[in-house]
C-alpha cells in the first residue's frame, strides 16, 4: 500500500537572550550540535576577544560596513548594545529556513522584538536569567576577557536587559548549565512538534483514516 507522505515542518527561529555572563554563549555552542539547527552568526563592530574566532563567534566588521549593511537591508534585525553595533545577516537565515532547518539566535531583547514583529508564528523566545547578580559579576570577572570598565558597563546594562524578561515565551534560571541545556532542548523538542508548525498533517491523517486493513 502506498504510504502517505510524512508531514513536513516550517523552520523555526529559536532566540536565546540574557545579560552577558548568564551562560548563554555556552548554551548556544552546545545546542549547535543538535540536529537540524543552524546558528546565526551575527556581525558586530565590537573588538574581538582573545578567545573568539572571526566567522565563528561573530563576523567582526567596521562601522562603515555595518552602516552599509543596514542601508542595504542586509540585516534581519540590528541593535546598538554596549555602544557597539550588532546585527543578524538576513541571507543565511532565510536560506536555512527555506531548507526547512531551524535557526538559533543569540541576540538581545531589541533584536528579539524586531524578529518577533516580523514572524511571530515561527519564533520561539527564551530568556536566560543568572541565579544572582553576584554570580553574574563573578562569571564576568572569571571570564577575564573584558577590561574592568567594560565589565562594570555590562553589569549596568544587565539590569536593563533583565527587566525585559516578561516579553519572552520561556524563562530559565541558569544555576546549572547542564540542567539549563536540558530545558532548552525540551523546549525545542516540544516546539518542533507543535501542530501549527506542521504542513501536510491533515493529508497524513486522512491517509491514515482511509487505510484499508486486511
Ligand atoms: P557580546 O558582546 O557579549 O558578545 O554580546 C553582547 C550582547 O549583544 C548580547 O546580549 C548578545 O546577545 C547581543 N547580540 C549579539 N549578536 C547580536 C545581534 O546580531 N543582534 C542583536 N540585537 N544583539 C546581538
Amino acid at each position: 500500500m502506498a504510504e502517505v507522505a510524512r508531514p513536513a515542518r516550517r523552520g523555526l527561529m529559536l532566540i536565546l537572550s540574557s545579560p552577558s555572563g548568564a551562560g548563554k554563549s555556552t548554551l548556544t555552542r552546545n545546542l549547535k550540535t543538535e540536529n537540524n539547527l543552524d546558528l546565526s552568526v551575527s556581525v558586530t563592530t565590537r573588538a574581538k576577544r582573545p578567545s573568539e574566532i572571526d566567522g565563528v563567534h561573530y563576523r567582526f566588521i567596521d562601522r562603515p560596513t555595518f552602516d552599509q549593511m543596514k542601508q542595504h537591508n542586509d540585516l534581519l534585525e540590528w541593535a546598538e548594545v554596549h555602544g557597539n553595533g550588532y546585527g543578524t545577516p538576513r541571507k543565511e537565515v532565510e536560506a536555512s529556513l527555506a531548507a526547512g532547518r531551524d535557526v538559533l539566535f543569540d541576540i538581545d531583547w531589541q533584536g528579539t522584538q524586531q524578529i518577533v514583529a516580523k514572524a511571530r508564528a515561527d519564533v520561539v523566545t527564551i530568556f536566560i536569567l543568572p541565579p544572582s547578580m553576584a554570580e553574574l559579576r563573578s562569571r564576568l570577572v572569571r571570564r577575564a576577557e573584558d577590561a574592568p570598565d567594560v565589565i562594570a558597563k555590562r553589569l549596568g546594562n544587565a539590569r536593563d536587559e533583565i527587566a525585559r524578561w516578561n516579553k519572552y515565551d520561556y524563562v530559565i534560571i541558569n544555576d546549572d548549565l547542564q540542567a539549563a541545556y536540558e530545558s532548552v532542548k525540551a523546549i525545542l523538542t516540544a516546539e518542533r512538534l507543535k501542530r501549527e508548525r506542521a504542513t501536510g498533517l491533515s493529508e497524513f491523517v486522512n491517509g491514515l483514516l482511509s487505510e484499508q486493513l486486511p
